[in-house]
């Protein structure tokens, strides 16, 4: 639920940016970084292909049967009464040596290759077996019936997968079908990150008064870890310029990639701006979206930098709109067409003109099958319980005053992000 307050006005002089102008001007901003490695084929996923991957063999190597059944030569079959002697047995893994001739069919299991001869399968729940032989019911197999051929899914010097792409499962089953052992990927992006706020404390340590835990970092470092990421935990910092400042040289010392979270408003206490300004370059930091509006982006030494907002739903949604993205194009991953559903919403959702929402909601098929989306409840940034009970956002554009219910609404799973 939003408030329906005005909170959209930027500062004087100052301009806010559109959710698609601020993921394209970063876009455009990031490169490529150097460095690509071979990695087995087990330490692949979710790994980026460096290169093309071109099959050396056909896959499946050899004809074979996609049933259980019998292995013919399809000209014997003229059908219904038609007798074919069984001259043995051919299972997987073990091909068939002898010829077929006419008149003749061997007994055959799923995946053994096809005997020399034989052009079809017939299905065994289609024949009448007896002592010696097959006698053919009313169906006649066409040539090429139930059979597997060579090559069907991979032919020898096909590029199996183009480099840019990122390995999953379905990707490594696809290089190990074809035999490859190891791949050329892109070395994981390494990323500094550190939380930023007197108030914070770590797990594992008791709560002063005013203090809260830091669960930016833990989030942090999940979404870093699922995202490929080599990760470099700096801790939470005080908000202490001198403090701020050191953590800002060590992370800008090593990291392709540096974040923050929190210290990006206009508060007091808030250093992150300012050190960036002073050790490194500062672009842009007042994006059109709610959560996540104050957000920092630059460069630290030869790192990017982005300097997440405090809250932590603001954290997570400005890593998904901006960051990801940033980390897939860096990683020279292909381009990503996100997910977007066009559902209708079960209840009103409010919302002020002004800022692009990003409101957490629950998409789910109601009782007469058709894919709704219900929204969690209060939309405030600090409920980070939002982001959990949700599945995906929902995507209310910047001059939107509102849903009401049965409306249809864009959404964006969550699952897009994996
Ligand atoms: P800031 O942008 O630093 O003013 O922070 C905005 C809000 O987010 C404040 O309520 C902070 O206490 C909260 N916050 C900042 N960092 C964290 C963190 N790492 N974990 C949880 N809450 C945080
Ligand atoms: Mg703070």
């Amino acid at each position: 639920m939003t408030t329906g307050k005005s909170d959209n006005c930027a500062p004087p002089g100052e301009t806010l940016l559109s959710v698609d102008q601020g993921r394209q001007r970063i876009l455009d901003a990031v490169d490529v970084i150097d460095g690509v490695e071979y990695v087995p084929l087990l330490d692949a996923p979710g790994r980026v292909l460096a290169e093309a991957v071109v099959s050396a063999i056909d896959v499946p190597p050899f004809a074979n049967s996609a049933m259980d059944g019998y292995a013919v030569r399809s000209a014997d079959c003229s059908g219904a009464g038609t007798r074919l002697k069984v001259i043995g047995s051919c299972f997987a893994g073990a091909p068939f040596a002898t010829e077929l001739q006419a008149g003749q069919c061997v007994r055959i299991m799923t995946g053994a290759p096809l005997p020399a001869g034989a052009d079809a399968v017939i299905m065994q729940e289609l024949v009448t077996r007896d002592d010696t032989g097959i006698r053919l019911q009313a169906h006649r197999p066409g040539a090429g019936e139930h059979v597997r051929h060579a090559g069907e899914d991979t032919r020898c010097g096909d590029v199996v997968l183009e480099a840019g792409t990122r390995l999953g499962a379905a990707e490594i089953g696809l290089l190990a079908s074809v035999g490859v052992a190891g791949v050329q990927v892109r070395r994981r992006l390494r990323v500094a990150f550190f939380s930023t706020g007197d108030e914070l404390t770590s797990v594992g340590n008791p709560l002063a008064p005013g203090q809260i835990y830091d669960c930016n970092r833990y989030a942090l470092s999940v979404l870093l870890s699922q995202a490929g990421a080599e990760c470099h935990d700096l801790g939470a910092i005080a908000d202490d310029r001198e403090a701020v400042r050191a953590a800002f040289r060590r992370a800008g010392a090593t990291a392709d990639l540096v974040l923050t979270s929190g210290g990006v408003s206009v508060g007091e206490a808030d250093y992150v701006t300012e050190t960036l300004r002073e050790l490194g370059e500062i672009d842009f930091w007042r994006m059109a979206m709610k959560p996540g509006k104050p957000l920092a982006f630059g460069r630290l030494q030869g790192a990017r930098f982005f300097g997440l907002p405090g809250n932590p739903v603001s954290v997570m949604a400005t890593f998904y709109q901006f960051v990801l993205p940033a980390m897939r194009k860096m990683t020279d991953e292909n381009p990503h067409t996100p997910l977007v559903l066009r559902v209708r919403s079960s209840e009103t959702l409010r919302k002020a003109p002004g800022r692009a929402e990003f409101q957490r909601g629950i998409l789910r098929r109601d009782a007469q099958g058709e894919w709704t989306v219900t929204s969690t409840g209060k939309q405030e940034s600090h409920l980070l319980s939002s982001m959990s009970k949700a599945n995906c956002f929902i995507l209310l554009p910047a001059d939107s005053a509102g849903v009401q219910a049965g409306e249809l609404v864009n959404v964006q799973p969550f699952c897009d992000f994996a």
